[in-house]
């Protein structure tokens, strides 16, 4: 049987380039970059190079990026060190949105605690923001806003640019959850307007564990870890060098592949979408238009998603119900309530993410298996047999 992963937005696999590029760095050059021996100077130029490469896929200056270990110790840093440096001045006022990643979330949560006041803003059914609703929460005590680029459960792509020109006009920091749009969509931190973004690896065919935080030159930043002077005295601890150098080779191959994967992906996704919405009583979740061109995400009346991502699993289709991180517990997720969706369509959630790796093979066993595990499901339920017999209303 054939597995086909369509999970790329909770981790993709690691490209050959990628693999390659980092295999001198575990088997022969395992130098410090803080030594200065010959050994460890080798070892500190692969990290510079590195760092160069990332800084021009995202047109920056090398000195803006800091690697960290992933997509939430960067999340976690640009958002602790915004607070932290606002409330010196007296600006305790966040804003961002009701369906970021928890990475987000939960650090503003904590903040929340320690007296900052967050702004929520609502996202419209579509899974989108507008520019002028952020500028309209701007406050003079507002310290930081942070709105994600790209939805890891809808796939919504936010008006980034114009979220970012509304900041600059306000004097405000902008920081962008960037780990699902950076390597799939175009990313331009001058261009867009953004003073501080994440990104991660493993979500562009990089290792797992290693990702890092874009800081424009002049915002200022805090310690994230203490000890040496790695990161320019930012984040002490000798650098996952092989993680870096496989991470700087993977987003150059996703940047140079960029439009044809955009264009077969687009091509992958509008299938599916098109053969899934046959299915009756189901529901397209996001904007169709603006998302990304490797997300989709379904909901199907009378079907509970977990079941659905077993018997899927069974047919070697490896999906996803959600975010990666809600999965495991029983509550909806908090993306698709944002979006205004009842609990019960809610529960009935598919999201299939894409890569340049699925051809359209995996888009027809997933157009022929789909719609007979929800068929199966429904002749099961006693929920879907009083929807069909009229005892309860259909919602969508
Ligand atoms: C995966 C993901 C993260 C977390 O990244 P890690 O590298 O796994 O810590 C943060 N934000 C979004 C939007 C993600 O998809």
């Amino acid at each position: 049987m054939k597995t086909v992963y369509v999970d790329n937005s909770a981790t993709t696999a690691m490209s050959d380039k990628a693999i390659e590029a980092m295999t001198p760095y575990l088997k022969g050059v395992y130098g410090n970059p803080s030594s200065l021996h010959t050994v460890g100077q080798v070892a500190k130029e692969a990290l510079e190079d590195a760092r160069a490469r990332i800084a021009k896929c995202l047109n920056c200056e090398p000195r803006e990026v800091y690697f960290t270990s992933g997509g939430s110790e960067a999340d976690n840093q640009a958002i602790r060190s915004c607070a932290i440096n606002g409330s010196k001045k007296g600006k305790k006022h966040i804003i961002t949105t009701a369906f970021e990643h928890h990475a987000v979330l939960h650090t503003l949560k904590k903040l929340e605690k320690d007296g900052f006041e967050v702004t929520y803003l609502d996202v419209h059914s579509n899974g989108l923001i507008t520019a002028e609703e952020v500028e309209r929460a701007i406050r003079p005590d507002t310290a930081l806003v942070t709105v994600m680029f790209a939805n890891n459960e809808v796939g919504t792509i936010q008006p980034i640019k114009e979220i970012g020109e509304v900041c600059r006009k306000k004097g405000v920091v902008f920081h962008t959850d960037a780990v699902q749009a950076v390597g799939h969509i175009p990313v331009d931190v001058k261009e867009q307007n953004i003073d501080m973004l994440s990104l991660s690896a493993h979500k562009f065919h990089g290792a797992k564990g290693v990702g890092a935080l874009y800081v424009k030159r002049g915002i200022p930043l805090n310690t994230f870890i203490d000890g040496g002077a790695q990161e320019r005295g930012r984040r002490a601890g000798t650098e996952n060098l092989a993680g870096i150098v496989a991470m700087a080779t993977a987003l150059e191959e996703a940047c140079e592949n960029m439009q044809a994967n955009m264009k077969k992906e687009i091509a992958l996704r509008d299938k599916i979408i098109d053969g899934l919405l046959k299915i009756p009583h189901s529901k397209l979740n996001g904007d169709r238009k603006k998302r990304l061109p490797a997300n989709v995400n379904m909901c199907f009346e009378g079907i509970e998603g977990e079941s659905l991502l077993l018997l899927l699993d069974a047919k070697g289709i490896c999906a996803s119900s959600g975010s990666a991180c809600t999965s495991g517990s029983l509550d909806p997720s908090h993306v698709l309530l944002a979006l205004g969706l009842p609990h019960e369509i809610a529960h009935g959630s598919l999201r299939i993410s894409l890569s340049e790796y699925n051809d359209d093979e995996d888009a027809e066993i997933i157009l022929r298996e789909v719609p007979k595990v929800v068929e199966y499901i429904r002749s099961m339920s006693p929920v879907w047999d009083d929807l069909e017999k009229g005892k309860r209303k259909h919602l969508i």
